[in-house]
């Protein structure tokens, strides 16, 4: 009986959290003066009309159409394009002079609400998906949970919660004496392969969507430990093969070269950073069909703070950040030269969130064309984030994704910067 009537308990929550989810229920008409409806083949469109319904798009029609009654958003001097997405953000904190402090004084309650305004910064910019790639496990799962149900605004979350490191790794605690550091331990620290094997196996029950991993070191641990490879080639391959057995995609936080061609070999789906790729890189990724996340606008980011002079990174965090950070614009170059594949992300959550859009202009400085990147922000990241035929593309059964911009982004990428209308999964974000 009491099982039974659990059952029905979950049911109800289930029922009253998709009927949230269908709203609104009426078809709603957007009018296009350009869309952009499908990035993979670049054609630009002029007046067509986005049906929308139960928050998905349900066909597009030549002209302005409309029915009796239903709503009408009117679009015609806009340049219309489907929702953005970032393949790397961090949207429960920011870094900040109070990051260090934060570390003692947030709790994962703190980090959902903080993560919540983050999110309508988000979307309000027009990035109607995003991957959060590390995170405490329990305030980025319920915020993706929250939006998802349609209790607060935000783009759709992939989440990985923890990243997954050694002790000691650039994602371990640093810098506190050692009984905080015993605090605040982190869940998912590994090592040795079995080790990792259960880790991985963890983060998953705890509701890891895609396994991330600190293969090497980075910039903005408390920690001079360098950028080179910290996770071993069989914790990597350990790794990447419980997350392909529980069918999870696999990424790898790297700068190092050694790093980046362990985690490639070991079979990760794809790399986040990638800094010092080199030519055996450039090869393996192509060989293994790995997709490159290059956030230089976190590299940007964190030398302008290195060089401030009242700047509130530690040293040890200058020292890398000055080392690293001006090496990611060229790493983009070798990258497109090399074809690699490339999908959008900015490791927003070092930059302020809501300006994930100033990626695009590195992008073009790095030698991509506008449409390029669009196309890397749209069906590449899609494709990436195992979200093809639901983000990225605007066709009938697909999600409501739905930006607009004046201009033309294709010509001036710049014109990302200013989102005057998003809507996501068929509500209005921003108008
Ligand atoms: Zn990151």
């Amino acid at each position: 009986m009491i099982a039974r009537s659990l059952a029905a308990g979950v049911m109800a929550v289930f029922l009253a959290a998709s009927a949230q989810a269908r709203e609104p229920a009426a078809e709603t008409f957007v009018h296009a003066g350009r869309v952009l409806a499908d990035p993979a083949t670049g054609r630009v469109e002029t007046a067509r009309t986005i049906v929308v319904a139960n928050g998905k798009i349900v066909r597009i029609d030549a002209g302005y159409t409309d029915a009796p009654g239903a709503r009408v958003i009117d679009l015609k001097d806009k340049f219309v394009l489907p929702g953005l997405i970032d393949s790397h953000v961090h949207l429960t904190s920011e870094l900040g002079p109070n990051s260090v402090l934060n570390e003692v004084t947030q709790s994962n309650a703190d980090m959902a609400l903080t993560g919540a305004m983050n999110a309508r910064k988000t979307v309000e910019a027009g990035f109607t998906t995003v991957a959060d790639l590390g995170a405490a496990s329990e305030s980025i799962f319920a915020l993706r949970g929250a939006i998802a149900r349609g209790v607060i605004p935000g783009p759709r979350i992939v989440a990985s919660g923890g990243a997954i490191t050694p002790s000691g790794g650039h994602g371990d605690v640093h810098g506190f004496r050692e009984d905080v550091m015993h605090a605040l331990a982190v869940e998912t620290t590994c090592n040795g392969a079995d080790d990792c094997r259960r880790v991985v196996r963890e983060q998953i029950k705890r509701g890891a969507d895609v396994i991330k991993v600190t293969a090497t070191g980075g910039v903005l641990s408390n920690t001079r430990a360098g950028l080179g490879q910290q996770l071993t080639d069989d914790e990597l391959k350990a790794i990447a093969d419980t997350a392909h057995g529980l069918g999870r995609r696999a990424t790898a936080h790297a700068h190092g070269a050694d790093g980046v061609n362990a985690a490639l070999r070991a079979g990760f789906d794809s790399i986040e950073h990638g800094t010092y790729l080199d030519a055996t890189s450039i090869r393996l990724f192509r060989e293994r069909k790995a997709t490159l996340v290059p956030t230089v606008l976190a590299g940007a980011w964190v030398s302008e703070r290195a060089g401030d002079a009242d700047s509130y990174l530690t040293p040890a965090q200058k020292e890398k950040a000055l080392t690293a950070g001006p090496l990611m614009l060229d790493m983009l170059r070798r990258a497109r030269a090399g074809r690699v594949t490339v999908a959008f992300g900015t490791d927003t959550g070092v930059s302020p969130h809501g300006m994930n859009a100033r990626e695009a202009e590195l992008w073009v400085e790095a030698g991509y064309t506008p449409m390029e990147v669009i196309r890397a922000a749209t069906v590449g990241a899609a494709d990436h984030l195992q979200l093809s035929g639901v983000a990225g593309a605007l066709k009938p059964g697909m999600s409501a994704d739905i930006i607009a911009v004046a201009g033309d982004p294709t010509q001036d990428i710049a014109r990302l910067r200013d989102v005057h209308f998003v809507m996501a999964r068929g509500s209005v974000a921003k108008r």
